[in-house]
């Protein structure tokens, strides 16, 4: 299973929330689950308005 972004890179998991495959790189980790980038900033809009 190759990155979501990264299609040389190898994934080290998949995003909880989109599912996409992403690597190192990608992924931040939370409370022991890994998101995408993408999930990260779409959650940090979310919190900020709430
Ligand atoms: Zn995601
Ligand atoms: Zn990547």
């Amino acid at each position: 299973m190759k990155c979501h972004n990264h299609p040389k890179k190898e994934a080290i998991g998949t995003c909880v929330s989109c599912g996409k495959a992403i690597c190192e790189d990608c992924a931040t980790e939370i409370k022991g689950k890994l998101y995408c980038k993408t999930c990260i900033a779409e959650k940090l809009k979310t919190t900020e308005k709430n």
